[in-house]
């Protein structure tokens, strides 16, 4: 473990378009030198679900080593266009963002959590909230 270097946390979609971007404005808007990425097909429906326990509790279990180990003081939950773990549109996805943070809050880990949504140029990203 690096002692100086600053990390925050992503639970991110697995598509390899989204990484960059969601990599890039982390870095940028919080000053962090990495971000750890915890990936599944369409995070923001699995946590609004909150119904596959083994992927919750593994989704967690990775969340608490970035922000226990790695000191990561946000975490963001992503949303993006053409999903293809969770096919449904942006305002629908938005709603599953909500639920998503409901269910990382009740992890208790002293971190902000932030939800980001990820457009189809795989460039622009917005905070929701
Ligand atoms: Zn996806």
């Amino acid at each position: 473990m690096e002692n100086n270097k600053t990390f925050a946390c992503a639970i991110n979609c697995m598509d390899g378009r989204v990484q960059d971007a969601v990599k890039n404005y982390m870095k940028e808007n919080y000053s962090v030198d990495y971000v750890d990425m915890v990936t599944e097909p369409g995070p923001n429906k699995i946590l609004a679900e909150n119904a596959d326990i083994a992927i919750i509790e593994n989704i967690k279990k990775r969340v608490d080593i970035s922000v226990n180990h790695h000191g990561s003081k946000v975490v963001a939950i992503i949303g993006h266009f053409d999903c293809a773990g969770n096919p449904t549109e942006k305002e629908e996805q938005i709603t599953h963002l909500k639920k998503a943070e409901e269910t990382v809050k009740s992890f208790g880990f002293p971190a902000e959590i932030i939800l980001l949504w990820v457009d189809g140029d795989w460039q622009t990203v917005e905070l929701v909230s």
